[in-house]
C-alpha cells in the first residue's frame, strides 16, 4: 500500500470512523483491498451492535460490571476519605492518570507471561490502529507519568497515591468484578528499606481507621535480578526431580516461570511445594541486609508480621520486598491489599534507574471487610426535613432551607402543600434526624417546632438559632 493510500484511509477512519460496506464502491481497488486487510471496514455484527435497537429491549450493564448505589456509595466515600486523610499525613499527594494506556506499557512491565497480560486485559485496536488497553493496574501508569514529566529532575522522593477503576476480564465469580476499584500509592526515588516499613505502618493505621482489625501482614523478599537468577537455577533443578508429582499448571510453569509454582493453590501440590528450596535462603548479601532491616523496622514499630517464603506475587516487576495483607473477615486466601518493591520497573519502560515501592488495595473487597467490621457507618444522609403548612409558610420555609444549606447542612423540603402527617411520614422515610415544622402558629409566635425524629421530642426554636441548635444536637456537620 502506498503512503498516500495509507494516509487517506487513516484520515477517513479518524474523521468518520470505519468504512461502511456501501462506501467501498467509491474507493479504488487498491484502497478497498487495503481497507479490508487492515480491518477498517465495519463488520455487519459491529453495525448491529451500534444500531439503537428498534424494540424497547431493556439494556443492562456489561457482564462483570456493577452499579454502586446509595447508601453503599456513602461507605465507599468514607473509606476514600480515610485513605486521603491517612496518606496526606504521610505526605503523599494524589496523581490521576488516564484509564487508557498503550498496550506495550503493561506487556513490558507486568510481564508478557503473566495471566493479566495473556488472558485478562481489555485491549483493542484504536481507529488509527494503535493497540490500547484499559489499565489492569496503576503502578505502571504512575511510573510512566513520573518518567514522562521528568519528575526525577526535581530530585528527592516522590510519594503519590491514586484511586480509581481498573479493568480485567476475569472469570465472573462472587466478589470479583471486571471493573474493580483500587486505592494505591507509590514511593519513587529511593531504595531505602525504611520506606518499605513506613508504608506498611501507614497501611496498618489506615486499616485501623476504617475499623478492619482482623488481618495478617505477610512479608517476603524475591531478591534482585542477580540473586534471583541463582535461586532460579536451584529451583529449576529441584523441580526437575519432583515436577511429575505436580499439577499441569505447575509442570508448565516449571519451564516458563518457575517462581509461579510457589503461587499454586492446588491442595495435592502443597506438600511438594513446601519442600522446595526457599528464596530467602538464597538472597545476596545486599538483599539479605535490606530484608533484615525491613523486618527490624517493623519489629521496632510493634507491627506484627509473618515471614512467608512462598509469597512471590504474580507480576514480573517486583524486586526485594513483597507483602500482602489478608483479612480474616474475607477467608484466609483473600488478600485485601498487596505490593512491594520494584527497583527495575522504570528501566523496563524506558526511564532512568528509579527505585520504587508501592501497594494497591482492592477497594471492592476492603469495603466488604469494612461492612463486616461494622465500625465505619454510612453517613446520616439528611439532617432535617422542613414541613411547611399553608401557602403563607412556603417563603419563610424556603428561606430557612436556603440558609441551612448554605451552612453545609443536608436539608430537604416538600414542593407541594401537604398535611402535617404526610410531611412527617416523608421525613421518617428519608431518615431525617429532625423535622422542622412551620405552620400558622409558628409564624405568629416567631419560633418553629424542631422535632427529633428518633425520640419524638420537640421544642420551639427561633429561626435564626436553628443552625446552631442542629450543631449542638448533631455535633459536626453530617
Ligand atoms: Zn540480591
Ligand atoms: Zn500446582
Amino acid at each position: 500500500m502506498s503512503d498516500r493510500t495509507r494516509a487517506l484511509l487513516r484520515f477517513h477512519v479518524r474523521r468518520y470512523g470505519q468504512y461502511k460496506e456501501n462506501e467501498l464502491a467509491q474507493l479504488s481497488k487498491e484502497s478497498e483491498r487495503a481497507a479490508r486487510a487492515h480491518g477498517l471496514v465495519e463488520r455487519a455484527s459491529q453495525r448491529r451492535a451500534l444500531n439503537v435497537s428498534k424494540k424497547s429491549e431493556l439494556i443492562r450493564s456489561v457482564k462483570g460490571t456493577r452499579d454502586l448505589l446509595p447508601p453503599e456509595t456513602s461507605l465507599w466515600q468514607r473509606v476514600e476519605d480515610e485513605a486521603r486523610r491517612v496518606f496526606a499525613a504521610y505526605h503523599f499527594q494524589e496523581i490521576r492518570t488516564p484509564v487508557l494506556e498503550l498496550t506495550a506499557l503493561f506487556a513490558r512491565s507486568v510481564g508478557e507471561d503473566t495471566d493479566i497480560v495473556m488472558k485478562e486485559m481489555y485491549s483493542f485496536q484504536d481507529r488509527d490502529e494503535e493497540s490500547l488497553t484499559l489499565r489492569p493496574e496503576a503502578t505502571a501508569s504512575v511510573v510512566r507519568a513520573y518518567i514522562e514529566h521528568s519528575l526525577y529532575n526535581q530530585g528527592g522522593i516522590h510519594k503519590l497515591y491514586y484511586l480509581g477503576p481498573m479493568f480485567r476480564r476475569e472469570r465472573p465469580q462472587k466478589g470479583r468484578y471486571r471493573q474493580f476499584y483500587q486505592i494505591g500509592a507509590e514511593v519513587l526515588g529511593s531504595d531505602h528499606p525504611v520506606i518499605d516499613a513506613e508504608v506498611m505502618e501507614m497501611l496498618v493505621l489506615f486499616l485501623e481507621r476504617v475499623g478492619v482489625r482482623e488481618f495478617a501482614l505477610l512479608i517476603n523478599s524475591v531478591g534482585c535480578p542477580r540473586c534471583r537468577q541463582e535461586y532460579l537455577k536451584v529451583l529449576r533443578k529441584a523441580l526437575e526431580s519432583v515436577k511429575t508429582n505436580l499439577c499441569g499448571d505447575c509442570r508448565r510453569r516449571a519451564e516458563t516461570n518457575p517462581l509461579r509454582v510457589l503461587d499454586c493453590k492446588v491442595e495435592a501440590d502443597q506438600p511438594v511445594i513446601e519442600k522446595l528450596p526457599r528464596i530467602l535462603e538464597h538472597l545476596c548479601p545486599e538483599c539479605r541486609q535490606h530484608f533484615d532491616r525491613v523486618t527490624g523496622e517493623l519489629n521496632q514499630r510493634g507491627i506484627p508480621h509473618q515471614i512467608t517464603p512462598r509469597l512471590v506475587r504474580g507480576l514480573d516487576y517486583y524486586t526485594r520486598t513483597t507483602f500482602e495483607v489478608t483479612s480474616g473477615a474475607l477467608g484466609a486466601q483473600n488478600a485485601v491489599l498487596g505490593g512491594g518493591r520494584y527497583d527495575g520497573l522504570s528501566e523496563m519502560i524506558g526511564g532512568p534507574p528509579t527505585p520504587g515501592f508501592g501497594f494497591s488495595i482492592g477497594q471492592d473487597r476492603l469495603v466488604l471487610a469494612v461492612e463486616q467490621a461494622g465500625h465505619l457507618k454510612p453517613r446520616e444522609a439528611l439532617a432535617a426535613y422542613v414541613a411547611w403548612l399553608g401557602e403563607a409558610a412556603l417563603a419563610p420555609a424556603q428561606n430557612l432551607v436556603r440558609e441551612l444549606r448554605r451552612g453545609g447542612w443536608s436539608v430537604e423540603i416538600g414542593y407541594e402543600p401537604m398535611k402535617l402527617k404526610k410531611s412527617l411520614g416523608i421525613a421518617n422515610k428519608l431518615q431525617a434526624r429532625f423535622a422542622i415544622i412551620i405552620g400558622e402558629g409558628e409564624l405568629a409566635g416567631g419560633r418553629y417546632q424542631v422535632k427529633d425524629m428518633s425520640t419524638g421530642a420537640q421544642e420551639p426554636v427561633e429561626p435564626a438559632r436553628i443552625a446552631s441548635y442542629l450543631k449542638e444536637k448533631l455535633g459536626a456537620i453530617v
